[in-house]
C-alpha cells in the first residue's frame, strides 16, 4: 500500500463522520407491514411468540396438564427480518435442513407503543392492531433441541419463519377475544379453534412480557396456535383467518 491510498481512505472516513453517515455498509432496510385500507406502513421491530397458549395444542405436543391450572406463559423470538408479510398471496421459501416444516396459525398483536411493567388494565392501550400470522416451525430441529435442552432458535427463528397478513387497526375492530381461528392447506381444514381458547389473553401476555423486556412500538407478538399443526410441502397453498381480523394466503415455494 502506498501512502497516498492510506491518506485517501482516512480522508473519506473523516468526511463521512462530518456528515454523521458512519456505516461500514448500508444499513439493512426497515422491515414493514402494510395496514389494510391505508398508505401508511407499520415498521416492525422485534417478533415475540408465546409457546403452548392453547391447551389442545400443548397436549398434541406432548405436554401434560398441571393439576393447579395455567402455567406462566413462556416466550421465544424470531428476528424482525424473518417476516414475510402483507396482502395478496405471499411466497414463503421452504427452509433448509428440515423434513418436517409445520404450520401454526396465530393471531398477531402489533404494538403501537411500548413500556416496561405494564399493568394488565393498561396493556390493550399499547396495541396498534392485529394480523393473521403463521409461526412456521422446523419441528424436527425443535424436537431435537427440546430433547437436548438446547435453545429453540434454529427450529423457530429461521429466514421467512414469520408470516403475517396486513394489519388492521384496533381503532377499527376493537380487541378480538373470541372468534374462529382457522387454517386450510390446499383447501382442506387443518386447524380450527377459537380465540376464546387462549390460555393467556392478549392483555395478560403483554403485561407478562413487559416484565421481562421493555416493549417498544413496532414489536409483534404471536399469541400461540390452536391444535392441528402439521407438515407442509413445497407447492402447498395455505389459507388462514381470524374472525374479525382478516385472512392470509401463502404459498410454500
Ligand atoms: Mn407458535
Amino acid at each position: 500500500m502506498t501512502g497516498f491510498e492510506g491518506k485517501s481512505i482516512a480522508h473519506s472516513f473523516f468526511d463521512d463522520r462530518a456528515n454523521s453517515m458512519h456505516h461500514v455498509f448500508p444499513p439493512h432496510p426497515q422491515t414493514t407491514l402494510s395496514v389494510r385500507d391505508s398508505e401508511a406502513l407499520f415498521p416492525v421491530r422485534r417478533i415475540f411468540c408465546v409457546g403452548r397458549n392453547y391447551a389442545e395444542h400443548a397436549r398434541e405436543m406432548g405436554a401434560t396438564a398441571q393439576a393447579d391450572g395455567l402455567e406462566p406463559p413462556f416466550f421465544f423470538t424470531k428476528p424482525g427480518d424473518a417476516l414475510v408479510g402483507g396482502a395478496g398471496e405471499l411466497a414463503v421459501a421452504y427452509p433448509p435442513l428440515t423434513a418436517n416444516l409445520h404450520h401454526e396459525v396465530e393471531m398477531v398483536v402489533a404494538l403501537g407503543a411500548g413500556g416496561a411493567n405494564i399493568a394488565v388494565d393498561d396493556a390493550l392501550g399499547l396495541v396498534f392492531g392485529y394480523g393473521v400470522g403463521l409461526d412456521l416451525t422446523r419441528r424436527d430441529i425443535q424436537a431435537k433441541a427440546k430433547e437436548k435442552g438446547h435453545p429453540w432458535d434454529m427450529g423457530k427463528g429461521f429466514d421467512q419463519s414469520a408470516v403475517c397478513s396486513s394489519l388492521v387497526p384496533a381503532a377499527r375492530i376493537g380487541h378480538p377475544a373470541h372468534g374462529r381461528i382457522w387454517l386450510k392447506v390446499n383447501g382442506a381444514i387443518r386447524q380450527d379453534g377459537d380465540l376464546g381458547q387462549m390460555g393467556w389473553k392478549v392483555a395478560d401476555i403483554i403485561a407478562n412480557l413487559s416484565t421481562m423486556v421493555r416493549l417498544e412500538a413496532g414489536d409483534l407478538i404471536y399469541t400461540g396456535t390452536p391444535a392441528g399443526v402439521g407438515p407442509l410441502l413445497r407447492g402447498d397453498l395455505l389459507e388462514a383467518g381470524v374472525d374479525g381480523v382478516g385472512c392470509l394466503t401463502a404459498r410454500i415455494v
